[in-house]
Order: C-alpha cells, then structure tokens, then sequence
C-alpha cells in the first residue's frame, strides 16, 4: 500500500467492539485478566496500551520498520536508544546535532562513562579519523538542526556497519514522507513527533523504530523499564496528526520552496541554508535521499542585533521554539532552542535565524518577511 493508505489505515481498524472509525483513547491505567496471566493482550499502560499500539504500529509501517515503539518525548526516545550501548563504549554525533541531542550525550552519557566524539559527518574521512575500537554506536542527523546540513545515510551506515557499530538517524526534520533511513541502510529511526508526526503543536512525544528484531526487544524493554511512555491521548493527537501527514508535507515543502528562492534574492540575507536551494552544498545528496527538502529553512541575517530585531517583527511567523506544526514560526537558535550548546563543539551562528514554514499562504508568508526585512532595514538607519 502506498504511504497515504497507511498513514490513514495502519494499525488503525475500526474499534471491534463498538465499530468506531476512529481509534479510541484507551484511557485505561490497568487491564482485567480472566485468569491469571490470561488477558486480550494487555495488563498495565505502562507495558502496553491499544492506542499506544495503533500509532506504534501505524509510524513503524510508514518507516517501512516491523518495531516501532512510542516514546513521552523525542528525547525520552533517543535516551532510550542511545542505552542500547553500554558505559565504555563510545557513539559519534554529529558536530552540529540537535542541542538536546549534544545536551543528552554530553551532560547525561558522558558523565555516566559513555565516551563521544562530535564529528563532521559531511566528510567520512572525518568519521574515519574519530573512529575507536570501542565506538559502537553513530548518531545521524539529516537535514540537521537548525544549520540544515545534509550527510550521506547509505555511505555512513555501510561505514558503521564494517566496523561493527549500529546507525542511528533522527528523522525528525524530514519524515518518513521524505525520507526512510531504514532502506538507506540505518539500524534505527528516531523521531521528535512533537514536529511534523503530530503537526499540531499540540503534543510532546518521540519515536524510535527498527527492522532488526534483537534490537526491538531490547527498546521494548528500556521501553518499560524507563517507563517515559505516552499517554493514550497524547497517542491519538500523533495518530491524528499522521493522517494527514503526506498532504501537509507537500504544502511545507512547497511553502518553503516559495520563502527560500525569496530569501536567497534578498539583499539584506547573507545566506540560506535550504537543502532545496541547488546552491546548498548537500543538494545533491538530499534530491538522492530525499523525496523533497522539507519545511525548516534557517538563514544568516547581516548581524546578531538585526536576526534579533527581525525574529520579533514578523507577524504570521511567530516567534516561539519548536516546528513542524501547520503555522509558521521564527526563532533566534543561538538564544532560544540552541542557547544549551554554547559551550559545545557547535554554537548557532549569532545571526542565524530558523524558520518553520507553516501551511498559510504561500504569498502571505513571503510578504511577512518582506516587511520585516525592509522594518529591520529602516531599524539600522540604512
Ligand atoms: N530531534 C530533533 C531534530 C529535534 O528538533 C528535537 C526537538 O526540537 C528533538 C529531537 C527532541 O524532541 P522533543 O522535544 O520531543 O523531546
């Protein structure tokens, strides 16, 4: 079935005991047993709940995954998956990942003995030079946030997989729409489906999913014993937002193709940075990899003050943390979400702006940074 059929359809029958069309929240702590140990599958939300397992099921068939396992946030995911290696070994991240990624790894692993290198992945002689007998695990990042970079999944997971180690890709920024890791080659897929899964801004939650069935019993264990599971309404508001997942990923991209080929003629914009753009140097990788470039664009404004100024002009772009969601947003990583990595191995650029391109029109988006622009321009005195 293709993807649109199995964002709507996946895990998703009608409820066989009342017949209705849409999964319901099982809002149910604890599940009776006829005997002991003798139930329909379920004895405790924590373990298990029907909700839980339709959008297990439903995100781990859009990854083309037979394990998918839901997670209370897209941290809560990654934690548990970066525990499938042990204190001694050693992961690489991305030298630009994510600041709750790099936070995690950084103020969490490494303190608990783990050992982890940031690495520019863009260039495997780089992860060649970084590479111990201990590392066992390498995290991918692609498109990264919030600089966009692009790296070579199939190239770096047949890298890690001669030497023995598991490869990771945190989806988020693309989706399964635009892009699965797990044909590429990667062990594991996570994702932050508080962005464009939910697509509501309306939910925190996280995912993890894998092909590999000694790895799933694994997750489905630190699942439970971790115990960062979601509730079944913070489940269903994920489904929800799924079904509709394909139509909006289309629209992003659209929109974002429209604000990046604007941005790029702007005098007043140093630079984009929008894997879209076929000057953006992982252009190439991403039409390989990707189906289209997604809806998150960042670029550089002439200074720190003017990105600041600028960030809290704009009307329609929000100026708030977060992505994915159907209204568009603007924000300051260097103060705002990425403020965690000032002491990392990458610090946001001071005049980098993010933008999460919304599903308005395309038009009116164009003509809220227009404005801001030439008010951030009279602003400086030029
Ligand atoms: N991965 C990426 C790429 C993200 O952007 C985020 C959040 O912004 C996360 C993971 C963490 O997800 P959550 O905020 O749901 O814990």
């Amino acid at each position: 079935m293709e993807f649109e059929t199995r964002a709507i359809h996946a895990g998703q029958e009608p409820d066989p005991a009342t017949g209705a069309i849409v999964t319901p929240i099982y809002a149910s702590s604890t599940f009776v047993q006829d005997e002991v140990g003798v139930h329909k599958g379920y004895e405790y939300s924590r373990s298990g709940n029907p909700t839980r397992t339709a959008l297990q099921e439903c995100v781990a068939s859009l990854e083309d995954a037979t394990h998918g396992l839901a997670f209370a946030s897209g941290l809560a995911a990654s934690d548990a998956v970066l525990r499938l290696v042990l204190p001694g070994d050693h992961i690489i991240i991305p030298n630009d990942a994510y600041g709750g990624t790099y936070r995690l790894v950084a103020r969490v692993f490494e303190p608990a003995g783990y050992a982890y290198s940031p690495v520019d992945m863009t260039s495997l002689d780089a992860l060649n030079l970084a590479w111990r007998d201990e590392t066992k695990l390498v995290w991918i990042e692609s498109p990264t946030n919030p600089m966009l970079t692009v790296v070579d999944i199939a190239a770096i997971a047949s890298f890690a997989h001669e030497r023995g180690a598991v490869c990771v890709v945190d989806n988020t920024f693309a989706t399964p729409y635009l892009q699965r890791p797990l044909e590429l080659g990667a062990d594991l897929v996570v994702h932050s489906t508080t962005k464009y899964l939910g697509g509501h801004s309306d939910v925190i939650g996280g995912f993890a999913a894998t092909n590999d069935p000694t790895i799933a019993e694994r997750l489905y264990f630190l699942q439970k014993s971790l115990g960062a599971v979601p509730g079944p309404f913070d489940c269903w508001l994920v489904l929800r937002g799924i079904r509709t997942l394909a139509v909006r990923m289309r629209q992003h991209c659209a929109n974002a193709h429209a604000v990046a080929a604007f941005l790029e003629r702007h005098p007043r914009v140093e630079r984009v940075l929008y894997p879209g753009l076929p000057t953006h140097p992982g252009h190439t990788i991403a039409a390989r990899q990707m189906r289209d470039f997604g809806g998150m664009i960042s670029f550089l404004a002439e200074s720190e003050e003017e990105a600041v100024a600028l960030v809290a002009r704009t009307r329609l772009f929000q100026l708030a943390e977060s992505l994915g969601g159907v209204e568009s947003l603007i924000e300051h990583p260097a103060r705002m979400t990425h403020a965690s990595t000032a002491d990392a191995p990458f610090a946001a650029p001071p005049n980098l702006v993010r933008l999460s391109v919304g599903l308005e029109s395309a038009e009116d988006l164009v003509e809220d940074l227009e404005r801001a622009l030439v008010r951030s321009a009279t602003a400086a005195g030029t």
